[in-house]
């Protein structure tokens, strides 16, 4: 089944009486595996289609599946559970704890699914050593580097295996050479370990390294592509 499945998505906000139509019939569909990257204009809609297909909104209107889930027969809690098993977030400026070991950060998602102490540093320093980090598992954020720190982001996504990574401008604060590092821990993740990838991005080299470019415009799917010289084996 489809990772991630929209057919005819609107989501339309209120804002002071006024109705501003985010998303306007979005249908896309996301297989296990895939790696994606969203582009388009600042105010198309990107954002909001990430935080739908993150289960933290529901659309206005249309069907969106989330791993075969309809979200509109689940109850908010039912969201949240199924936004916790199956959803992997990782953001521009990294939201970690600053005054926490990078164990600690990575481990705690698995502190709200009930995991016990000694399993969640075990499965925290597996994830830490996926990324590369396993020379600095008590090192703390402030102490770390911009790369290191969205390793450690990376990890904190991965800890709970999900089957969906959602990465919103994941290189966005990072110098170009440490951006190419970051992207390429996702590839590797990705090919590894079938967790299926959809970043947004605005830089042009990032969104050509992915398998599959969707390109939003006016709450719309403006286009859906393999970049050329990239081979589509989802
Ligand atoms: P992008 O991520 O591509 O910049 P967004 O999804 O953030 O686009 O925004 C799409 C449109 O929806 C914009 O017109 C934006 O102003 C509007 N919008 C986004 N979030 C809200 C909100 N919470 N309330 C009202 N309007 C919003
Ligand atoms: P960035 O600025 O780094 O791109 P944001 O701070 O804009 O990321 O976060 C994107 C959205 O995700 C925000 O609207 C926020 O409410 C939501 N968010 C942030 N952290 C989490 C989290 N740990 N789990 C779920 N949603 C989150």
């Amino acid at each position: 089944r489809p990772a991630l499945e929209a057919i005819d998505v609107h989501r339309t906000y209120q804002l002071e009486g006024v109705s501003v139509e985010a998303l306007r019939g979005v249908t896309l569909r996301v297989d296990p595996g895939e790696f994606v990257a969203v582009i388009g204009p600042s105010g198309s809609g990107k954002s909001t289609l990430m935080h739908l297909l993150g289960c933290l909104d529901r659309p206005t209107s249309g069907t969106l599946r989330v791993d075969g889930r309809d979200v509109s027969e689940l109850s908010d809690a039912e969201l949240a559970a199924l936004r916790n098993q199956t959803i992997g977030f990782v953001f521009q400026a990294f939201h970690l704890l600053p005054r926490t070991t990078a164990v600690e950060n990575v481990a705690l998602p698995l502190v709200y699914r009930g995991v016990g102490r000694a399993e969640r540093r075990r499965r925290a320093v597996e994830a830490l050593q996926a990324v590369g980090l396993g020379h600095r598992l008590t090192h703390r954020p402030t102490q770390m580097s911009g790369g290191e720190q969205q390793r450690v982001a990376i990890a904190r996504a991965l800890v709970g295996e999900p089957r969906v990574l959602l990465a919103d401008e994941p290189t966005g604060n990072l110098d170009t050479r440490t951006g190419e590092e970051v992207m390429g821990i996702l590839e590797r993740l990705n090919a590894e370990r079938g967790v299926a990838v959809v970043l947004v991005t605005h830089e042009m080299d990032v969104a050509g390294r992915a398998r599959r470019i969707i390109r939003i415009r006016d709450g719309l799917v403006e286009s859906d592509s393999v970049p050329a010289g990239a081979a589509r084996d989802g």
